[in-house]
């Protein structure tokens, strides 16, 4: 099913800080966006259309709110801003011209993108309905997903800022863990990394690891044996949270024996990795081992395929926070509006 003969300057997928700031530069240099933002899903992971933040309440590191914002509410005025430079949508009523008011208890979905052709330009983008959209350029923006363990009430507390997070850079420091026992899940370089951060701010961290022995590289791994702040429990696994408006503990399980046990924290952080929402676009341009989109040129947005940008957390596995990503959503749009104005296609 084709939608018509229009040909799209540009197409964003994905609706979090990177493809919000795209639109919002697409837009405002007449580009005409168009975004698919992305039906919410909580299988395997909570996954919303405004992205990873709308996981989160307290935001106090985005410049310009000196008193701190929601996740919710920031990314709700980042849809407003694009909306304001008519930004169009996909959507179960065809496009949204005008979501001035995004809190505003609409009554349809945003739709995914199933897959992209770019193989031959037009791009043809197929939306979750089988709509076929052709564009002229495409920024992809769809984020990744943080690991978690999949437990009723570490999703229930992540979501209602009751001490659980998958992200201690953006959350260690929030006063609510100040001089608490933390626990950080996970044993590979980044789990090192996080726990030796939230040392700065906890009266100590707690690894919860399910092996004997760190994944992390041997520099990390001493890194964490090395910190007198960090003790690794080793062969366990987390069972269950508790806690009804904030963490108390976290039920863990032995490996080896099966034995269960409390350990009493005020944080929990899940460090066991990212999942990049790039599955769509197998086949179509290069990823790297771990699935993040690989960029053509360092410190730009060029992909491996011409016309194609990548923003934000899907190509960026080192600094995934809500600022970088945003800034990359601007790069991307300049890029295509160069790229296009280069083609003759303004
Ligand atoms: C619990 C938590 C707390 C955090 N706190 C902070 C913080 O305080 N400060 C900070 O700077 N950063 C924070 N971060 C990190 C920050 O949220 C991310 O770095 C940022 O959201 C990345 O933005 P993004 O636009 O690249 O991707 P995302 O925010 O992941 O958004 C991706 C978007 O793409 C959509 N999408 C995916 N696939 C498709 C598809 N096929 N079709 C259409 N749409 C699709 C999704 O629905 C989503 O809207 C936190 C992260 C987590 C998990």
């Amino acid at each position: 099913m084709s939608q018509d003969n229009a040909i799209e300057k540009v197409i964003v997928v994905g609706s979090g800080p990177a493809g919000w700031t795209a639109a919002i530069y697409a837009a405002r240099a007449n580009l005409d966006p168009l975004v698919f933002a992305g039906r919410p899903k909580t299988v395997p992971s909570t996954i919303l259309p405004g992205g990873q933040l709308m996981m989160t309440t307290e935001v106090e590191n985005y410049p310009g709110f000196p008193e701190g914002v929601t996740g919710p509410a920031l990314m709700s005025q980042f849809e407003r801003q694009a909306a304001r430079f008519k930004t169009r949508i996909v959507t179960d009523n065809g496009f949204t011209p005008d979501v001035s008011n995004p809190d505003d208890g609409h009554s349809y979905s945003y739709h995914d993108c199933k897959r992209i052709d770019m193989s031959k330009r037009p791009f043809v983008v197929v939306g979750e309905d089988d709509t076929e959209y052709h564009a002229h350029s495409v920024i992809i923006a769809t984020g990744a997903t943080a690991n978690w363990i999949g437990l009723e009430n570490e999703q229930r507390l992540a979501r209602s800022g009751g001490g659980v997070s998958a992200c201690a850079v953006c959350d260690g420091a929030l006063p609510t863990f100040r001089d608490k026992v933390l626990a950080v899940v996970g044993g590979g370089d980044s789990a090192v990394e996080e726990a030796s951060y939230l040392t700065k701010f906890a009266s100590k961290v707690c690894m919860i690891h399910r092996r004997d022995e760190l994944r992390a590289s041997k520099i990390m791994a001493k890194r964490a044996m090395d910190n007198p702040k960090i003790e690794i429990l080793w062969n366990k696994i987390p069972v269950d949270v508790l806690g009804d408006d904030m963490i108390s503990a976290v039920r863990l399980k032995d490996t080896k024996t099966g034995d269960e046990s409390n350990l009493e924290v005020g944080g929990l952080f899940l460090a066991i990795g990212h999942t990049p929402a790039t599955g769509f676009l197998e086949g179509q341009l290069e990823l790297d081992e771990k699935k993040y989109i690989k960029l053509a040129e360092p410190y730009r947005s060029t992909t491996s395929v011409e016309g194609v940008f990548g923003a934000g957390d899907c190509v960026d596995s080192t600094y995934r926070q809500a600022i970088t990503a945003a800034g990359m959503g601007c790069k991307a749009a300049l890029d295509a509006e160069r790229w296009l104005a280069d083609q003759g296609i303004e």
